[in-house]
């Protein structure tokens, strides 16, 4: 987890995560003293170990005059600290803490000696939903420290309103209607799957549209396709599309054929663990950051803070869509009668991959099988499905919006 980052300021704007942060998402962090070390990794490598009840912002940098490090964090609960439980290292002659300015807290490490952040990373996801930030630094000479001296003027940071007005957008709780972007999956140049003279992409632009009418005749949500003609949408662009709408849920549709001529029936699929993870790295490594979590401005971020955003957004993220998928199937099975054996599986689909909006993909049917194909071309047959996924999404939207209001307290 932890990068090489090029910068010496960081700043990781936290997001409202995992539901086993719940209980914690409106207190203050605090950090644990008996799992917090500052201690030598050798005599050039210098460690600080924190542990926090839970993942907030923070960044680093570096003041001179004395040579101090500074990690300025989301307001922190100093109470039960103490320097001299923490500090294991000669390097340090003095730790000092406390708030800063309204809503922040610092901490400064007094240096011995020149020092340089070289990796830091913050990880999350234990059960007890903490985090651990890790910073290493090592020996430099006095005039590489001078040339690193500052903190970086990151939009937003002396103005704590402003980074909170740059978060995503809350979850939905259930107080207006639902925004559902369906996504036919395919067009244009890309036919997708093709039986009998049929075309895939035929098939789900017709399913989505009179899905999108069924779901705005309830009164109940707002629809929007990712493209309602035949033309070629680029995979990340279908996303960025559905962020662009606000989606609050996002539903691929396809209907693809399979060559072992086994594969029948309607499967619904969520974003599998490994894939989350590599998603996470994915989506790190690209340029175009910016518009990957709606709102937060990751452009300027490191790899390694993105990843940790990424992932934090992911994990809520992913639960959500567990959730609309296995609602989906319960949805389907009532209104169809029966379903394949097991119609909710993972995978790693590009397009199930956006950290922040809950998304999953229906194979409504799959062309290479005749009866499959027979009912996708029946009007009464993807009535009935359309009528169980609306009932899945009202379902979920209800089951959604009550977690949301448990985070909330
Ligand atoms: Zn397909």
């Amino acid at each position: 987890m932890l990068e090489k980052i090029a910068v010496l300021v960081t700043l990781i704007v936290c997001l409202f995560t995992n539901t086993l942060f719940a209980q914690d998402l409106r207190a203050l962090a605090r950090i644990d003293t008996v799992q917090s070390t500052i201690a030598d990794l050798s005599y050039r490598d210098l460690e600080v170990k924190l542990n926090l009840s839970q993942p907030i912002p923070y960044r680093i940098f570096l003041l001179s005059e004395p040579n101090r490090i500074v990690f300025d964090f989301k307001e922190v609960d100093w109470t039960g600290f103490s320097a001299k439980d923490i500090l294991l290292t000669e390097k340090v002659t003095e730790l000092r803490f406390g708030a800063f300015q309204a809503g922040w807290s610092r901490m400064v490490i007094t240096l011995s000696e020149p020092m340089l952040l070289d990796k830091v990373g913050m990880l999350t996801g234990s059960a007890k939903g903490d985090a651990t930030l890790t910073a290493k630094f090592k020996l430099t000479n006095p005039e590489e420290f001078l040339a690193n001296v500052g903190a970086r003027e990151d939009a937003g940071w002396d103005l704590p309103n402003a980074i909170s007005a740059t978060l995503p957008k809350q979850r939905q709780i259930g107080d207006r209607p639902l925004v559902v972007v369906l996504d036919p999956g395919h067009g244009g140049i890309d036919s997708g799957a093709r039986q009998d003279g049929k075309l895939e992409k035929d098939l789900v632009l017709l399913f989505a549209k009179e899905l999108k009418d069924n779901l705005i005749l309830s009164g109940r949500f707002k629809a929007h396709l990712t493209r309602d003609e035949d033309t070629f949408v680029s995979l990340s662009g279908r996303i960025s599309k559905a962020r662009e709408l606000g989606a609050d849920v996002f539903i691929s549709l396809h209907a693809d054929a399979l060559k072992s001529g086994w594969a029948t029936g309607t499967t619904v699929y969520s974003l599998s663990d490994e894939a989350s993870n590599e998603a996470s790295a994915y989506l790190a490594e690209r340029q175009d950051r910016a518009d990957l979590l709606s709102g937060v401005d990751l452009s300027k971020q490191s790899d390694a803070v993105a990843t940790v955003l990424m992932e934090m957004a992911r994990v809520e993220t992913k639960s959500r869509s567990d959730l609309l998928a296995d609602m989906v199937v319960s949805g389907v099975a009532q209104s169809v009668g029966r379903l394949r054996k097991r119609p909710h599986l993972f995978a790693g689909f590009s397009v199930l991959k956006a950290p922040d909006i809950p998304s999953i993909l229906i194979e409504l049917g799959f062309m290479s099988n005749q009866s499959d194909l027979n009912n996708l071309m029946n009007a009464e047959w993807r009535q009935q499905i359309i009528e169980g996924i609306v009932l899945a999404l009202d379902t979920w939207s209800v089951e959604d919006a009550a977690q949301a209001q448990l985070l909330r307290q």
